[in-house]
């Protein structure tokens, strides 16, 4: 069976887990916690890096940075992770999806504006399989009407848009580095923070609502609890992993792209004859493979795809059931205007394997099995 993931493994994992392990420095904010925020910030050109134990974890602490107020809304897309949401239900805020944009699956900038109301404190956008969304157009839109912006970037680290590294345009930027990222720690994330002014409040945020980042830094003499929080960083060993990646950051992000070459020049051929519709990557937009998917004809024809895919032992999968329709998306949120892409694009779309060093057998068997899924 061909695995729709494998978590990436470069080979110095273990080392660097040993290393944690003998220098007696397990908990978190460590030398490799160090060296990982060290190497974003550099990379990414970002104000300031802080790891987390999850991607969902660095959105709960964005949500909690845009200084709610009891009846605050954020606009989001429905096409997305439940953690997107979780984040914005737990500190407070009510929910308003917006219809995403058909070639992406991002949401749709020309429809922000028509659901903002004097209630509207966020708008929270989700680069889709690491593509950026239309970036100059909602920044613009959250200038004019002084909104935050928040990039769940889950999906994109070492993508870029015009440039700029995903999760540095807006005012907080979210990773994740679950299993299943591109770049891995078992669990866990970093939040990027873009404003100055809310660093100091996200380190106390991060450190049990303590000013301890202060104290290690020498700015105060004793440390205290200053503000609410939480316990967001994560352990040494998972930094210790994730460490072993970014040192060959760029070996995984070539070989992965190559994959997603392959594939796309194997199904534009489809695609032309009309069989499929293959992913969009608008102008300006540099993205990190982080998922190939196809789209279907409709749910019938994808489900049968995904069994003729298993047949041929290739493990495909689809998501998200849009959270508009779920029940906790009933409770805690309104669509606003008319779910013309959501729940139709949702239905057709499904992913194919992708993961760190994947075989060119493995490749060759996937791409001649959609193809003869498709009688070509
Ligand atoms: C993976 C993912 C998350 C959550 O990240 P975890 O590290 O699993 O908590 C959030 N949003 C999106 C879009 C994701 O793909």
């Amino acid at each position: 069976m061909i695995n729709f993931n494998v978590p990436p493994f470069s080979g110095k994992e273990c080392e660097y887990i040993k290393q944690a392990i003998e220098t007696h420095k397990i908990c978190g904010d460590g030398q490799f916690t160090k060296k990982c925020s060290i190497w974003f910030k550099e990379r990414f050109q970002a104000e300031k890096i802080l790891l987390t134990t999850s991607g969902s974890s660095a959105l709960d602490m964005a949500a909690l940075l845009c200084d709610f107020q009891l009846g605050d809304e954020v606009i989001l897309p429905s096409y997305t992770f439940s953690s997107t949401a979780n984040a914005f239900v737990l500190g407070g805020y009510r929910l308003v999806f917006v219809d995403i944009r058909p070639d992406t699956m991002n949401i749709d900038e020309t429809k922000i504006e028509r659901a903002i109301t004097d209630r509207t404190k966020v708008i929270c956008v989700v680069h889709y399989a690491g593509v950026s969304c239309e970036m100059d157009t909602i920044m613009k839109i959250a200038d004019q009407y002084n909104l935050f912006v928040v990039e769940d970037a889950a999906q994109g680290v070492m993508s870029t848009y015009k440039g700029k590294a995903l999760g540095t345009i807006g005012d907080f930027g979210c990773y994740s580095f679950h299993e299943t990222k591109n770049y891995s720690m078992g669990e866990g994330g970093a939040i990027v923070i873009n404003r100055p002014e809310y660093v100091e409040k996200a380190e106390i945020l991060r450190e049990k609502g303590t000013n301890r980042s202060r104290f290690y830094r020498g700015q105060v003499d004793k440390y205290t609890w200053v503000n609410y929080g939480d316990s967001y960083l994560p352990s040494e060993l998972n930094a210790a992993y994730l460490w072993a990646q970014l040192e060959c950051a760029e070996d995984i992000n070539e070989n992965r792209l190559a994959t997603w070459n392959c594939y796309d020049e194997a199904f534009r051929l489809l695609e032309k004859d009309g069989k499929l519709k293959c992913p969009t990557i608008p102008k300006g937009c540099i993205h990190n493979a982080h998922m190939y998917y196809i789209k279907c004809k409709d749910i019938n024809e994808r489900t049968k795809f995904i069994k003729h895919m298993e047949r041929r032992g290739v493990s495909c999968v689809f998501h998200y059931i849009p959270l508009h329709t779920a029940p906790a998306g009933l409770k805690y949120g309104r669509f606003d205007g008319k779910d013309e892409y959501t729940t139709i694009e949702s239905e057709r779309l499904v992913r194919l394997p992708m993961y760190y060093n994947m075989s060119k057998e493995d490749r060759k068997t996937i791409i001649e099995s959609v193809k003869d899924f498709y009688g070509t």
